[in-house]
């Protein structure tokens, strides 16, 4: 058999929730291809099928299903790790392979707003990569780590990155029904959330307040000034599968209409449309004119869970507009969006 040129990557993680959709959606990378799992020491040494509770709806591809759990060490590890690890366990675990020489693309919050650490939607700040070479790691072994955000603000930010640049962002009041798969598994018992709505995830708000800030802002002399408008936001879990759904009202600086706003979504392409990156959905943005959408059961995999649908434009008595998002939380929240980040760092020879 012809020996693969596609870069060898690994998953730290790799049986939980995000672990599993980096497992699916590697599947046919054209670029990437899985040579290392691992996640705890009670899957160490199991094959992937016998360690991981599936729960994508299409099958364990069969070669990831026969691949043994490695330790979560780096010794023997790719050059190139996707972690989907607890916070807890990334503040210790990622470190240790960035220093190691890996590039680490990391869903967790650990080292988000960490000042070196860039937190990346390639579409709004790709420019932000820059601060990979300010990093210890970096200088020391050529290992580095970028993060992706929090699920409930990546789609707000994506929604509102258009309009800041046409309008001016003042504040922002945003509520959120996030999807259970959001929790990882097992997550919410299903005594807590079957017919059920729970006003609290802990950490949210503060994520998604500080989180968004970070990603709208500007990078000046090698260091992120925030974007500087206000924002409240209230997390609530909801009984939904798959899928964050978000009110938001947003005041802006300018006057806005609603054909202005809308043509602002629809005509995004972000930063990287040039790079023809292959996860890096046509439309980021989609617009529904239906007036009951978008909802997740209908509207999750639009851009195979890369485009971010908004819909029910209408203005705000308290701010000037209010609209509704829905965004993929374990695809564009998580796993593929990491797998953007990764896209990005290789066209840009981070992956060399
Ligand atoms: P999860 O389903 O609970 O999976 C956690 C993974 O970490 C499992 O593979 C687990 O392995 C592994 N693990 C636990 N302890 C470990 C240890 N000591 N050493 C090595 N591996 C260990 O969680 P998840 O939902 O996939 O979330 C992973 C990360 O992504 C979290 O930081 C989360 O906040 C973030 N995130 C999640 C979402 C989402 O929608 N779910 C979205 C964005 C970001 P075992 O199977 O062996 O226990």
């Amino acid at each position: 058999m012809a020996k693969s040129t596609k870069i060898p990557v690994g998953i730290l993680g790799a049986t939980g929730m995000v672990g599993q959709r980096f497992i699916q959606l590697l599947e046919r990378h054209p670029w990437f291809e899985v040579a290392w799992v691992a996640a705890s020491e009670r899957s160490y040494g199991k094959t992937y099928a016998e360690a991981a509770k599936w729960k994508m709806k299409t099958a364990i591809p069969p070669r990831i299903a026969k691949m043994k759990l490695s330790a979560a060490e780096p010794a023997g590890a790719p050059k190139v790790i996707f972690a989907a690890l607890d916070s807890d366990i990334a503040r210790e675990m990622e470190p240790a392979f960035a220093s190691a020489g890996a590039a680490v693309i990391s869903n967790s919050s650990a080292f988000r707003m960490h000042p070196q650490v860039p937190l990346v939607i390639p579409e709004i700040n790709a420019d932000h990569i820059k601060l990979i070479e300010q990093q210890s790691w970096r200088k020391q072994s050529g290992g580095f780590m970028v993060t992706n955000s929090n699920c409930s603000v990546m789609g707000l930010a994506l929604a509102l990155a258009p309009l800041d640049k046409a309008f001016g962002i003042e504040s922002v009041f945003a509520v959120t029904m996030q999807a259970v798969s959001g929790a990882g598994y097992p997550g919410v018992a299903s005594l807590d959330i079957l017919g059920n709505v729970v006003p609290f995830i802990k950490n949210e708000e503060e994520k998604m307040e500080e989180e968004a800030g970070k990603l709208l802002g500007k990078l000046k002399g090698g260091q992120i000034v925030p974007a500087s408008f206000g924002i409240s936001a209230h997390c609530n879990r909801v009984a939904v599968e798959d899928g964050h759904t978000e009110s938001i009202s947003i005041k802006f600086k300018k006057k806005a209409t609603a054909e202005k706003i809308i043509k602002a979504w629809r005509e995004y392409r972000g930063m990287v449309a040039d790079l023809k990156l292959p996860f890096s959905p046509a439309e980021p943005i989609f617009y529904d004119e239906r007036v009951d959408r978008p909802q997740p059961r209908l509207d999750l995999e639009r851009g195979h869970g890369m485009t971010v649908s908004c819909g029910r434009l209408r203005p705000c008595s308290l701010l000037d507009w209010k609209f509704t998002m829905l965004s993929h939380n374990t695809i564009r929240g998580a796993a593929g969006a990491a797998l953007l980040n990764a896209e990005l760092l290789k066209a840009k020879g981070y992956l060399e």
